[in-house]
């Protein structure tokens, strides 16, 4: 497939919210496909009724809108190559399953549920392959007579493929290198149903990939298993010259390693796996989402790309646009990647710090206004600058600041008792008495009077620094004393220290 405009897609099932694989699946793709110039194509795959859930696919398409990856063919942004939903490509899929039953490579089979059922009672590990399928109720063990009566009697059927045995079919994978089975470990899986017109994954999934030009199937290791029926569809079809490059990712392990990612994990250690809040229409349920929980999205793409792939070096911070530069999928690994998702808040942790001062102290601002605090713009930029290292997310800033906005201090118990002295008061008004003079109120100014006054006196400097920040702060916290100082400014700082005076007897 060389020469071709590269094109590849993401094809959820709205089946539920997007799980968080899905989105480092789709991440993978958008980097491959905008590092070669290509196409990154949404397919929406909804050929199982039974499954579909209202809302997902709306779900899905937000979670990409806010994550900042745009889809240049979709559903939602239409495109040449549609439909994008595999649910409204019905009579497309037909063409193609009686191509297959004429040239007798598929065939049909009126076996019901509980036949089927029955025969994997009677056989342990029963297979529907060549060796079992003329025990089988299907056009192959019937007379095409009978066959034709029973569709006229309008009998559900399903179409299945016919595999043939002892063939060795070959999977090249970017990232796993030839993959060999023989085609005597597949069974003649389902490719279409009567009862709702539609066909299965696994059909409906080669020929879009067909005729939507994909040029390289990226997806998730959970697939690769599918990958050569997938191959042996390509060849029935006659597109065995067409066949795309697959790249199967590794899988998202626990984060403690052991089986797969699930969302119980993230109930268990408190951490989000969809990229937004769902609600799920069935149950009720609410999940919490990474948007909800104050993840930037560019720290949480960070994150993600580097779970099963490293472009090697220490370096862990790249934008977008850089990991669109660097990336490749053959050093994508083959071994599954550790959900660490206490690297996820470092991630984001270190975004905050990239991000200006005013771009947080924006985000912060709706935070503030919950607290019932309006102050000035410039001095929020200011408290953001102090305390932003101090924090992972921009809700957390609230605790690390609201000393700043309070009109009222409310003293922590043990840090009065260990850092206000007996003569902490007396203290205080000394510190009331030198500042009450003084115009300049920059932080290094104040601190230099207070240092020169301390040691003048020959007082113990951490006694007074102590009960100095009990007195503006209520506690044993918070950044450098005299930047605080400066922030709240002259009028503050003296009230703070009076009010200190009369309440911590
Ligand atoms: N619909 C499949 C899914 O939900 C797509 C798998 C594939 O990419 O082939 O993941």
């Amino acid at each position: 497939m060389t020469n071709q405009k590269v094109r590849v897609r993401f094809a959820p099932s709205p089946t539920g919210p997007l799980h968080i694989g899905g989105v480092r699946t789709a991440l993978y793709n958008y980097l491959f496909a905008k590092q070669h110039g290509g196409d990154f194509i949404l397919r929406i795959e909804d050929t199982d009724s039974q499954r579909f859930v209202p809302g997902a696919e709306e779900y899905i398409i937000e979670s990409f809108r806010w994550l900042g990856l745009s889809f240049d063919e979709g559903p939602h942004v239409g495109g040449n190559s549609g439909p994008y939903r595999q649910s409204e490509r019905k009579i497309t899929y037909r063409q193609y399953v009686n191509q297959l039953l004429e040239k007798r490579l598929a065939y049909i089979a009126f076996d019901t549920p509980e036949e089927l059922e029955a025969k994997r009672v009677e056989t342990s590990n029963f297979q529907y392959d060549a060796s079992t399928r003329l025990s089988m109720r299907n056009s192959l063990s019937l007379s095409s007579r009978e066959t034709q009566d029973l569709i006229d009697a309008g009998v559900q059927y399903v179409v299945r493929i016919k595999i043939e045995p002892e063939e060795t079919v070959t999977v090249n994978d970017l990232i796993r290198g030839e993959v060999t089975v023989n085609s005597s470990i597949l069974d003649d899986k389902v490719l279409y149903k009567s009862a709702d017109e539609l066909p299965t994954y696994h059909l409906a999934n080669v020929v879009d990939d067909r005729l939507m030009k994909i040029t390289h199937v990226i997806r998730g290791e959970e697939w690769l298993p599918s990958a050569p029926l997938h191959v042996i569809l390509y060849k029935y079809l006659g597109w065995e010259d067409g066949i795309p490059e697959f790249a199967h990712l590794p899988l998202l392990l626990k984060p403690e390693g052991n089986g797969k990612l699930s969302k119980r994990d993230g109930d268990r250690l408190g951490f989000p796996v969809f990229p937004l809040q769902w609600h799920d229409p069935a149950s009720g349920n609410i999940s919490q989402g990474y948007r909800e929980t104050g993840y930037f999205p560019d720290a949480l793409l960070n994150f993600l790309a580097l779970l099963g792939w490293n472009p090697g070096g220490d370096r862990e911070v790249f934008s977008l646009n850089e990991l669109i530069d660097l990336f490749s999928l053959d050093k994508c690994s083959k071994s599954g990647a550790k959900f660490a998702y206490k690297k996820g808040e470092w991630f984001n942790h270190r975004y905050i710090q990239l991000k200006s001062n005013a771009e947080i102290a924006e985000l912060f601002l709706p935070v503030l206004k919950n607290h019932g605090v309006d102050a000035p713009v410039e001095k929020i930029i200011k408290v953001v600058g102090l305390t932003k290292e101090r924090v992972n997310f921009v809700e957390e800033l609230w605790e690390q600041t609201n000393f700043f906005f309070a009109t009222t201090t409310v003293y922590d118990e043990k840090s009065v008792k260990k850092r206000w002295k007996a003569d902490s008061a007396e203290r205080m008004q000394e510190l009331i008495d030198i500042l009450q003079p003084v115009d300049d109120f920059s932080s290094t100014h104040t601190e230099s009077i207070v240092m020169n006054y301390i040691e003048s006196k020959e007082y113990h400097a951490g006694n007074i620094m102590n009960a100095f920040r009990v007195a503006l702060v209520g506690e044993a916290r918070g950044p450098h004393l005299f930047d605080i100082v400066e922030i709240i400014g002259k009028e503050e700082v003296l009230q703070r220290l009076r009010k200190a005076i009369i309440e911590l007897k």
